[in-house]
C-alpha cells in the first residue's frame, strides 16, 4: 500500500508549516511533502535555524509521518544560461537535499531547468539540455551521498517548460539515470496519463496527485476533473513509495484537500 501524503503547499498561503502538519495529522494523512520554499519552509531559513528544523523534525517524528521535501521552485532555474542564476539554483537544490537529511526525508522533489525564452532555437535548446544534464547529475550525486533520492518530476505545463514533450523528459531521465516524481495531473493536461505512464513507469519513485479538465493545469481535488484513474488503478494500489496529493488551495482548500483524499481512499479500496 501507498503512503498517503500531503503537499503542505496546498496551504502554504493561509497556514505556516508546523499547523500544515498538524492538519495532515489530524486529517490521517500518513505523510506530508514539506514545501522548502518562501513562505513556507524556505531552505536557508530552516538550515540556519536549528529551533525551526528541530521543532519541525519533533513534529514529523510525534506524528509518526514519512516526509519527503518539494526543493525550492520560485525564480529557480537550474539550467539557466546566466551562470550566477544557475549556481544559485543548484546550490538551494542541493540545500534543500542538507535539510531533507537533517529531518529524516528520503526524497527531494525537483524540476529540471527552464528554457531561457519561449521561442528557443534548437542550438540553445541543445544548450539547455546540456546545461540540464550537469545540474541534474550533480544534485543525484549530491543527493546519494546525503543517502536522499533526488527525484525529477515531470512538468511540460508551462509555456517555458524544458520538456516541451514527452520524448524530451524521457531522454533526460534516460541520460541522466534519474528516478522520477511522476505527477499525474501534469501529465494529464501536457502528454497523456498512460503515455507518460507507460514511458516512465520503471523510474516512478513518488507521485503528485491531482485532476483537472486537461485545459489548463488546475490542481483540482482528485474526481473533480476528467483523469481515468482506471488507467493507472492497479499501480497505484500497489505503488509502494508516497502518493501526494498537490491541490491549488487559494481558496477552501482544506476541504479540498479532505475530498481528494476521500476520493482517492475510496479508489484504493476497490
Ligand atoms: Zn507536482
Amino acid at each position: 500500500m501507498p503512503v498517503i501524503g500531503m503537499a503542505t503547499s496546498n496551504f502554504f498561503l493561509v497556514k505556516d508549516v508546523y499547523e500544515a502538519v498538524k492538519f495532515a495529522r489530524e486529517n490521517e494523512f500518513s505523510g506530508v511533502e514539506i514545501w522548502s520554499d518562501v513562505p513556507h519552509c524556505y531552505v536557508d531559513d530552516f538550515t540556519r535555524d536549528k529551533e525551526q528544523w528541530s521543532r519541525l523534525h519533533t513534529l514529523l517524528t510525534e506524528s509518526k509521518m514519512k516526509s519527503a521535501l518539494h526543493a525550492p521552485m520560485f525564480g529557480i532555474n537550474i539550467a539557466s544560461i546566466n551562470h550566477g542564476i544557475r549556481k544559485e539554483s543548484i546550490r538551494q537544490v542541493k540545500a534543500s537535499i542538507d535539510l531533507a537529511h537533517t529531518l529524516g526525508s528520503e526524497i527531494v522533489v525537483f524540476h529540471s531547468g527552464k528554457r531561457p525564452a519561449v521561442i528557443t532555437p534548437s542550438r540553445v535548446k541543445e544548450l539547455t539540455f546540456n546545461l540540464n544534464i550537469d545540474a541534474i547529475m550533480a544534485i543525484k550525486n549530491y543527493a546519494r551521498e546525503k543517502k536522499v533520492y533526488a527525484v525529477l518530476e515531470n512538468c511540460g505545463v508551462d509555456r517555458d517548460d524544458y520538456e516541451e514533450s514527452l520524448a524530451d523528459f524521457v531522454h533526460l531521465v534516460e541520460t541522466c539515470k534519474i528516478n522520477v516524481c511522476w505527477d499525474v495531473g501534469h501529465s494529464h493536461c501536457s502528454w497523456g496519463v498512460k503515455e507518460t505512464f507507460e514511458s516512465l513507469k520503471d523510474k516512478i519513485k513518488h507521485i503528485h496527485i491531482h485532476d483537472n479538465d486537461r485545459s489548463y493545469d488546475q490542481h483540482l481535488p482528485v474526481g473533480m476533473g476528467n483523469i481515468d484513474y482506471q488507467l493507472i488503478f492497479p499501480f497505484l494500489k500497489e505503488f509502494p513509495g508516497m502518493i501526494v496529493h498537490e491541490i491549488q488551495g487559494m481558496n477552501n482548500c482544506e476541504e479540498k484537500t479532505i475530498q481528494s483524499k476521500k476520493e482517492l481512499d475510496k479508489l484504493l479500496r476497490y
